[in-house]
């Protein structure tokens, strides 16, 4: 964990979130900042701050994230239309919490390329 961080805050629960999912490795909550009519992110309760830091010891963290993204769009019954998983890492990329997160987007057409 890591003192100054957002979602280490909120798997304190020192910020409130809306959590639509939960267990002992992974935390689930409605993105503050919806940019889809589905917009959760999905976090490892471990402070790991991107996705290039990952290593042969906690690279399954990864697969915890997607199982669990799985689940949460078929709860909000997206899983039949799709949906993009995205894992922003790094500056160019847009990470703007250092802490792994992935986005669960769903719900309206997407478009490609992304911005
Ligand atoms: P990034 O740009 O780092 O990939 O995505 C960070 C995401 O976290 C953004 O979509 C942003 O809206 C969301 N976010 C940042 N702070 C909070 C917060 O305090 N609560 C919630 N629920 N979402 C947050
Ligand atoms: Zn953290």
């Amino acid at each position: 964990m890591s003192n100054d961080c957002t979602f280490c805050k909120i798997i304190k629960g020192e910020i409130k979130s809306s959590i639509v999912y939960e267990n002992d490795s992974v935390l689930a909550f409605k993105d503050i900042a919806p940019k889809a009519p589905v917009h959760v992110v999905v976090i490892p309760k471990t402070h790991i701050e991107k996705i290039s830091d990952l290593n042969q010891q906690n690279k399954g963290i990864i697969s915890e994230l997607v199982m669990a993204a799985n689940g949460i769009a078929r709860k909000t019954n997206i899983a039949t239309t799709g949906y993009r998983l995205v894992l922003n890492c790094g500056q160019d990329a847009g990470q703007a919490v250092f802490h792994i997160h992935m986005h669960i987007l769903g719900g309206r057409k997407m478009t490609w390329p992304p911005g």
